[in-house]
């Protein structure tokens, strides 16, 4: 008999989707590892948002916070106790303001994880293209920000965008003797960045925080995660916070704020900041988006006992 393959590989994917599906239920997965979570649009004063998936990463326990042991850290996220990894999300996000179409960070690339990267995938599924981005903004410039600006081939993913960093952000990541500074093992991360930003110098503004960087949206100074780290807010109703990377797990860090993250630069600015944006948002009753929250990443702070309570929204 000859093998037929496709019969091979229905049977695999049917195993794959047994297997997965007991980890979803357990809390071990996210759903999106099934497909990439669709696009989730609502409306924020005169903007149109569009919460766009690049995928998943799974983010070592041990990174999580190093303020706390790994058994309690698998507990309080809810893992199996010999769980190594802790699934999240990678959410950037689209914003039509007028003729403007401005992506927020544009996720991992191809370079990191077969999980990650699958930005274009997401735009096309919501009916754009990347083509038709005119402004790519910053919250900072982690790899699974920043690095799918450019193709595998080199060139830009954003052929037509400006783009927009943080002064602070940029002037940290360019410096040339940056790589002999860091730890060896961060060595390689910091040339890749640095040749992402080489690669869009000459299309790049910078901004300063306390401004606004497109009418009616704020930029909020928020270092710690990175020495240029933002937030953004943007007008309307009660306002909405997208507050990249300051508080990264929200089952952990909504009540304990001040516990570092393990890729926190500084944890102590980046605790301060985690404190400043939620009490921000809980007494503002602001509306909030987490790069790496549960799908799509909106979510509300209320203050509790000297911390916060997350509730998704
Ligand atoms: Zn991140």
């Amino acid at each position: 008999m000859f093998h037929d393959p496709t019969r091979i590989i229905r049977l695999d994917r049917r195993k794959f989707l047994a297997a997965a599906s007991g980890l979803i239920a357990a809390g071990v997965l996210p759903k999106s590892v099934l497909a990439l979570a669709g696009p989730h649009s609502f409306k924020q004063g005169v903007f149109d948002i569009t919460v766009v998936s690049d995928g998943t990463f799974a983010l070592p326990v041990a990174v999580v916070s190093p303020d706390a042991k790994p058994e309690e850290l698998r507990v309080l996220l809810g893992l199996a106790v010999d769980a190594q990894t802790n699934p999240v999300e990678l959410s950037p996000v689209v914003v039509k303001s007028g003729e403007d179409v401005i992506l927020f960070d544009t996720g991992t690339g191809t370079n990191m994880d077969a999980t990650s990267g699958h930005i274009a995938e997401s735009l096309k599924a919501a009916g754009m293209e990347p083509a038709s981005v005119t402004k790519v903004i910053y919250t900072h410039a982690h790899p699974d920000h920043l690095w799918g600006t450019l193709g595998k081939d080199g060139g830009p993913v954003f052929p037509n965008a400006s783009y927009h960093m943080a002064e602070n952000e940029w002037n940290f990541w360019i410096k040339p003797e940056l790589a002999s500074m860091v730890p060896k093992d961060l060595e390689g991360m910091v040339r890749a960045t640095q040749g992402q930003l080489l690669a869009i110098k000459d299309m790049v503004s910078m901004f300063k925080t306390g401004a606004e960087v497109v009418p009616g949206i704020n930029v909020i100074d928020t270092n710690g995660h990175t020495p240029g780290h933002v937030s953004f807010e943007f007008a309307g109703g009660d306002g909405l916070i997208l507050t990249g990377d300051v508080v990264t797990v929200p089952k952990i860090f909504f009540a304990h704020p001040d516990w570092k993250f393990g890729f926190d630069a500084d944890g102590a600015a980046a605790a301060k900041s985690r404190r400043m944006l939620l009490d921000m948002a809980a007494t503002g009753k602001k509306l909030m988006l987490g790069y790496h929250w549960p799908y799509p990443g909106l979510g509300r702070a209320e203050a509790k006992d000297g911390a916060f309570v997350y509730t998704a929204a």
